[in-house]
């Protein structure tokens, strides 16, 4: 079946945290350290809701219920430019490292501070590094549980940091302990050869030239899956502050910030792109 790029429709989202929400970097570890870093976010997830603005593009925020308490004025702002608020945690916390109680109790705080500040109905998650991986199936029964409908997490992909075999395109995962339903939308890779390669987020966008990325873009609609970009507010700042950490840790952190506005321009002006729950079919009330 031929698939035009122009009739897909591609999830836009971004997690939003600061700079020193990394994963694994001992420096900025210990949360009682976070309020005395200076930060970056509310600038430049206000530089997103403007560019998104000028290509009359929504898209899904996946807030970190901790930036969300800190600035209280960003998920109302988010909202009211029309976008979808989604939850990536509270605490940034890997879900794996947790026990369903403690990922449960993270959950619902992030939940209700983002609800009641943007008066919208949480519907989606995206997991901290995307932790969620086999053995973490209890996960989606917290969802469930705290009346999330979608995912946004699993990474059919080898990583660091989870990776989780699942089909490519949008579908019910049926794996909760429980066996209730929840859409997932997994994270888009490509294939070169035996390899499959994430080329739609973060680290991936800013190292990947322009017409990798477009390659992806193309395999994936000739098979009829939209695509996942995932961005976060320091993909964007080039002056982001810098901490210790191993090299290759430095080179994925840091490589190519200058180019991830141009190639952001990019993809708005050659894809279509919508909210996540849109591109799921999800069509419930966002009113909290
Ligand atoms: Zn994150």
């Amino acid at each position: 079946m031929n698939h035009p790029a122009n009739t897909i429709i591609n999830a836009l989202s971004f997690d939003i945290e600061d700079w020193f929400h990394m994963v694994g970097i001992d420096a900025v570890a210990d949360p009682d350290t976070w309020p005395t870093l200076p930060s970056i976010v509310v600038e430049q997830t206000q530089w997103i809701v403007h560019t998104l603005a000028e290509a009359d593009v929504k898209a899904t925020f996946f807030m970190l219920g901790w930036v969300a308490e800190r600035y209280p004025q960003l998920a109302r702002l988010i909202a009211d430019a029309g976008h979808e608020l989604g939850t990536h945690s509270y605490w940034h916390r890997k879900v794996y490292d947790l026990t369903p109680e403690q990922f449960h109790e993270d959950m619902k705080r992030s939940i209700d501070i983002i609800e009641s500040q943007s008066g919208q109905k949480v519907l989606g998650f995206r997991a901290p590094s995307f932790s969620i991986r086999p053995g973490t199936e209890w996960a989606f029964d917290v969802l469930a549980d705290l009346g999330l409908v979608y995912d946004t997490s699993l990474f059919p992909a080898r990583r660091g940091h989870g990776g989780y075999p699942c089909p490519p395109q949008p579908h019910v995962f049926e794996g909760a302990p429980s066996g209730r339903p929840i859409h997932e939308l997994p994270i888009s890779v490509m294939r070169i050869g035996p390899i499959k390669l994430p080329f739609s987020g973060g680290g991936y966008v800013r190292l990947l030239p322009g017409a990798v990325i477009r390659r992806g873009f193309s395999q994936l609609h000739k098979r009829g899956c939209p695509v996942v970009i995932y961005l976060h507010p320091r993909d964007f700042c080039p002056d982001c502050p810098r901490v210790p950490m191993p090299l290759h840790r430095r080179f994925k952190s840091y490589v190519g910030l200058g180019t991830t506005k141009r190639k952001l321009a990019m993809l708005l002006g050659r894809y279509r792109f919508d909210t996540c729950s849109s591109v799921l079919g999800i069509t419930s009330s966002r009113a909290a």
